[in-house]
């Protein structure tokens, strides 16, 4: 809860200027302040669609002449924001020999970070795990994943700049099951605004992934950057629209105001929020549970 707290503190300052003034003295909401409040969570990154969905009901009572104070609003606001995020319940890693978790994202997002850390924590908790380097697209991203495998000591399967990517899982899933590794993480390319057509490539990927795995043992896990807000929520367009996505991590919600954006993907694509990062070290990647989240970001 500290960790929550601590890493969203940036979000709930936003909100607070958003909303403490309301929730400073009890007072009787009326339209127009309802009005204000719409503007600031819309400007707070949770998007129009979202913030409308929250408030509109309460907007409703309001218009229909019940008179409603400003803590009854919060703590509406409240319950409805708990009743749109969604945790991933499912076990984790799913239960599987091996498992797969299937990363998918676009550059820049932490991804390659995010596997290291998760890596490392299975390892901690006594998995065996192999990292696997499916993004052939760039040599860079096969080193930095080497890298990776170096400091948390895990197995990396590799093959050359430019190699088919679904040829690499298959590769790291064999060597999964040869040396009875429980769990294969995945690192994928993440390119979207090139030619080249990487919706087909992790497509394929997922086809030859569930001939080796059955589907309830792999976990597609969409990493998102909350730093990127609006752009976040775009992003879950186009890779739910590609492969079914399980559960998404959604990094660097320490160095942003723009924690809300959480709401936004939860209600708008029914996503699971597995983890947030709140930190570059490994133990800042932690469980999503929305009522810490919730009580870290509101006033
Ligand atoms: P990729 O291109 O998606 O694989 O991105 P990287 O894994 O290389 O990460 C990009 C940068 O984001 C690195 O400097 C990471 O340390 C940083 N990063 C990842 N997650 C977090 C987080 O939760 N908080 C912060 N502050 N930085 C993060």
């Amino acid at each position: 809860i500290e960790k929550f707290k601590k890493g969203l503190s940036k979000t709930k300052e936003k909100l607070s200027e958003a909303l403490s003034d309301l929730f400073e003295v009890e007072r009787v909401v009326d339209l127009k302040t309802l009005e204000e409040i719409e503007e600031n969570l819309i400007l707070s990154d949770l998007g129009v669609e979202t913030t409308l969905a929250l408030i509109e009901p309460f907007k409703d009572r309001v218009i229909n002449g019940e008179t409603l104070t400003t803590k009854e609003l919060k703590k509406f606001l409240k319950s409805q924001m708990l009743s749109f995020l969604k945790e991933a319940e499912t076990p984790f890693p799913p239960q599987g020999h091996p498992s797969v978790l299937f990363f998918l994202g676009v550059n820049g997002v932490g991804k390659t970070t995010t596997i290291a850390k998760i890596g490392k924590k299975l390892k901690e908790n006594g998995f065996s795990v192999v990292l696997v380097a499916a993004d052939t697209f760039r040599a860079a991203a096969i080193d930095q994943l080497k890298t990776w495998g170096e400091r948390i000591s895990a197995p990396v399967i590799a093959l050359q700049e430019g190699s088919d990517p679904a040829a690499v899982i298959y590769q790291g899933i064999e060597y999964a099951k040869k040396n009875n590794i429980d769990v294969v993480l995945v690192d994928t390319a993440g390119r979207l605004h090139t030619k080249y057509n990487l919706i087909e490539e992790l497509k394929k990927m997922v086809r030859v992934m569930h001939k080796l795995v059955p589907p309830e043992a792999c976990e597609n896990i969409l990493v998102l950057d909350a730093t990127t807000g609006q752009n976040a929520l775009s992003q879950a367009k186009h890779f739910t629209e590609a492969v079914p996505v399980h559960s998404v991590i959604i990094t660097k919600m320490d160095g942003t105001a723009k924690g809300g954006i959480a709401i936004a993907l939860s209600y708008q694509f029914n996503l699971p929020i597995r983890f947030i990062g709140l930190g570059e070290k490994a133990e800042d990647l932690v469980p999503f549970n929305k009522e810490s989240f919730v009580d870290a970001i509101l006033p």
